[in-house]
């Protein structure tokens, strides 16, 4: 067998040597490997003794002939912090952050923008183009950047500051539009008809999902040198923030691609969705039992990275959260913010919003009786807290005199 794109919806199967969008019913591309023909020389120690700086250790099984083909900017290989057992931490005996704070650009959007740009170029496109609320759009625009690519971005007004103006400095061509992600999604149909551009949103090429699902490949080499010996395997219940769901149809995969080349068995952590309750149409879908989620009305929250009213992922995030035996659960804005500063006073883990959320989320079914809190647990922060700046407000700080002799005088210590 050779490596090929599957439809997700279908099973056909396409060829993986040209630029693809979505499938021929409207439905995800998935990249497939010839996972035997690699098994004896990629297993877990050939991966340790690597001493690559990127997620690009796991090049055998991302689209790539060999690593230095990969635009990459050092992303992946984030941190597994264990929760300092203080505050409300205190009642859990295995609780890790994987924090995404530290990719490049701050979020773990830049492990699927390396893969999706660096197969866009192998590929020939000359010009990228995506709707993005936040993250996205900055690493779009610095991996184009670097692959000497032109990118186009359709980004919604109330978009993060931080996240525009990182993608302007980057020398992307940013448009603010009136509306939703999804209104920004239609005009980057229409411009990639009319201009030609390669189409990066979210699944609608392969390999993003490919970038995103190197976090479930890391996870066992994380926990086995953790503190607490729990050898190489996958935790018990990950925690994900989940906006168009790149990353849990991701590790999903990999799970699935790590049991057949023999390095885990058939086990499965709980996958748990997390979204905001402005915009929760998985945890709509999850709790009236469908398939499909429906168009979630009037989307609102400051997660900018959980406002997806709409996923083309759907059914595929809806599956890998039941055959895990997992759960979707929303928490409210003032919650997930809470939250942040939580993680952010009890571990020193620079939280964003949507790191927040989890965390909440691991609360509420800590408190339901769902959740063991014996059992390994992953929260992932998707992305450092310091592109929500606007969101913070800290009050009035007060202003020393350092000429005054006792300004020191007014501090209780
Ligand atoms: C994009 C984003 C998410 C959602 O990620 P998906 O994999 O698309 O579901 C979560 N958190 C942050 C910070 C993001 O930027």
């Amino acid at each position: 067998m050779h490596n090929r794109l599957i439809c997700s919806a279908t099973g056909e199967s396409l060829p993986i040597d040209q630029l693809q969008n979505l499938g021929p019913t409207g439905k995800p591309l998935l990249a497939e490997y010839d996972l035997d023909s690699i098994k004896a020389g990629f297993q877990p120690d050939n991966v340790r003794q690597r001493d690559a700086r990127s997620m690009w250790k796991f090049w055998e099984v991302m689209p790539v002939d060999r690593m230095s083909d990969a635009v990459s900017l050092g992303e992946g290989l984030t941190p597994l912090i264990p929760c300092e057992k203080r505050g409300p931490f205190a009642k859990y005996e295995n609780l890790f952050i994987k924090d995404e704070s530290t990719n490049p650009t701050g979020s773990f959007k830049a492990r699927g923008m390396s893969a999706a740009v660096t197969r866009a170029k192998a590929l020939g496109a000359k010009v990228v183009a995506l709707p993005s609320a936040g993250n996205a759009a900055g690493a779009a625009a610095h991996y184009a950047a670097n692959a000497g690519m032109q990118c186009f971005l359709f980004m919604p007004e109330d978009t993060p500051p931080a996240n525009i103006i990182e993608s302007v400095f980057a020398g992307a061509n940013v448009f603010l539009v009136n509306g939703l992600i999804s209104d920004c999604g239609k005009l980057v149909k229409q411009g990639c008809e009319r201009f030609g551009w390669f189409d990066l949103s979210t699944l609608k090429e392969p390999f993003r999902v490919e970038g995103k699902k190197t976090m479930g490949y890391e996870l066992p080499f994380d926990l086995e040198r953790a503190p607490g010996g729990h050898g190489f395997q996958l935790p018990d219940v990950i925690f994900y923030p989940t906006g168009g769901g790149t990353g849990l149809i991701g590790m999903w995969k990999a799970f699935a691609e790590m049991e057949q080349l023999g390095w885990i068995g058939p086990e499965r952590p709980k996958m748990v969705s997390v979204q905001a309750e402005g915009c929760a149409p998985v945890v709509k879908a999850y709790e009236s039992g469908a398939d499909h989620a429906t168009m979630f009305p009037n989307a609102h929250t400051v997660a900018s990275g959980l406002r997806v009213p709409a996923a083309v992922g759907d059914f595929l995030m809806l599956n890998a959260i039941r055959e895990s035996g997992g759960a979707a659960i929303s928490v409210s804005d003032d919650e997930l913010m809470a939250g942040a500063s939580e993680i952010c006073r009890h571990q020193g883990v620079c939280a964003c919003p949507e790191g927040g959320a989890v965390w909440k989320a691991c609360e509420k079914l800590l408190a339901s009786g769902w959740l063991d809190p014996a059992s390994r647990i992953v929260l992932f922060n998707t992305g450092t807290g310091l592109k929500y700046n606007h969101l913070l407000k800290v009050g009035d700080l007060p202003v020393l005199d350092h000429n005054d002799p006792n300004c020191l005088d007014q501090i209780v210590s």
